[in-house]
């Protein structure tokens, strides 16, 4: 097993020169973890471990790089400060393609990553695209050391409990009062009907919040009832594998899957992909407030022009917190319940820190979270030694 910091066989790792990775912030190590015997290329980032040993996900996709492995811990720095988890932020890729790779192989690529990055100690691994409660099991078989894993080995398996979706709950519960708007009764669309928008759409409708979900787009198409769509009846269906656009309860209009944009809505929820609002579509966007649950799914243009409408974005690395909350909780031995009560706790405090920083400085949400998390960050950094 090789692996050596910050240099590497271009062709293998494909470092792009131009890219500058430098700052007052990080990243603290770039490590890449070769294995010409069994074809294994893997690329660490620790971009800065002041508040605690970082934590993020394993990304397993055949273009992964080092260029995107940074800019993911990058973003789970700010995200991890911001939530008040003792945690900083780092991420790692697997260069392969998890859909093409016999589950033999998969296995021995991630027991091998796992292996090369024991002695990082500063770095603790999670799920991410490609990778999931088995291979975190692997790697915990290796190392001792990852989340996200299944409940028989003392994990709280979050995509089940819904912490994400818990959490852009919560998240409503203080935005609403920002956007002027009464959750009790406000009319919500969600886009992405997978683990976190499903449970977004059954904690936002639960009669204590009193949200009413009236738009429900996947694949393939919106499902629109405007006086509302039974929460727990397209769940099911959707569990058991059914197209979304099955539903079809008395007053429930099958529109194409990219007419969501123009529902009128108090609260649009992106569940989905990156970038699906754009500088061509934010103009359309009829809600209030959005609570990004997917990451970045607005443009930095769209953002701007959401911002201008008036429209209240609380930004992924706020509202999508739940889910690394849980993790968190997870790695302390905490229970499912104190996750839950640790991720209203910060939730509550920090969307409402976020947006009250923004209404003040005038600037966006997301703009006034990043302040707040370099803040922490760089308190945090004033107690490391210097030399
Ligand atoms: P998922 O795969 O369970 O669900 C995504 C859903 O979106 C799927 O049902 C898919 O069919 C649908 N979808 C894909 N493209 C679409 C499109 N163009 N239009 C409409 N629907 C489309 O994934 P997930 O775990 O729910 O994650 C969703 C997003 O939230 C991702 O961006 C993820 O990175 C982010 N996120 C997830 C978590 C978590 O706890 N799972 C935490 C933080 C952020």
């Amino acid at each position: 097993m090789t692996s050596t910091t910050a240099t590497t066989p271009e062709a293998t790792f494909q470092l792009d020169p131009a890219f500058n990775f430098g700052d007052d912030f990080g990243p603290e190590k770039i490590v890449y973890i070769y294995e010409p015997r069994c074809g294994l290329r893997g690329i660490v980032v620790i971009d800065n471990s002041s508040i605690g040993p970082a934590i993020g996900g394993i990304r397993m996709t055949p273009t992964v790089n080092t260029q995107e492995v940074f800019r993911l811990a990058r973003a789970m720095t700010w995200k991890n400060a911001l939530a008040g988890i003792p945690h900083g932020g780092g991420k790692s890729g697997i260069i392969a393609d998890p859909r093409t790779l016999t589950p033999e192989r998969k296995e021995t690529l991630i027991r091998q990553f796992a292996r090369g990055i024991e002695a990082l100690n500063q770095y603790i691994p999670g799920p991410d695209m490609g990778t999931d409660e088995t291979a975190m099991a692997w790697v915990r078989d290796e190392i001792r050391r990852s989340v996200g894993l299944s409940s028989v080995l003392g994990g709280i398996p979050l995509d089940q409990v819904g912490a994400t979706g818990f959490g852009l709950a919560v998240c409503a519960e203080v935005a609403q009062h920002f956007a002027g708007i009464n959750l009790q009764g406000a009319k919500v669309s969600i886009q992405g009907f997978g683990n976190v928008g499903r449970h977004a759409a059954s904690y936002l409708s639960h009669p204590k919040r009193g949200a009413v979900v009236v738009a429900a787009t996947d694949l393939p198409g919106t499902v629109y009832n405007p006086d509302g769509l039974d929460v727990e009846k397209l769940v099911s269906l959707v569990k058991a594998g059914r197209p979304i656009t099955e539903y079809n309860e008395k007053g429930t209009k099958i529109l194409p899957r990219d007419e969501f944009v123009k529902i009128p809505v108090d609260i649009f929820v992106p569940a989905a992909q990156a970038d699906v609002i754009t500088e061509a579509n934010a103009p359309l966007l009829n809600c209030k407030l959005m609570l990004q649950g997917a990451n970045i799914p607005c443009t930095d243009v769209a953002e701007k022009i959401l911002h201008e409408r008036g429209v209240i974005c609380v930004p992924d690395f706020v509202a999508n917190a739940g889910g690394v909350i849980c993790g968190s909780v997870e790695y302390h031995g905490g229970t499912k319940s104190t996750a839950f009560q640790e991720i209203e706790e910060k939730l509550k405090e920090n969307t409402s820190a976020v947006l009250e920083h923004a209404r003040r400085t005038k600037a966006t949400p997301r703009a006034a979270a990043l302040d707040l998390a370099k803040e922490r960050v760089r308190e945090a950094m004033s107690y490391r030694r210097a030399n």
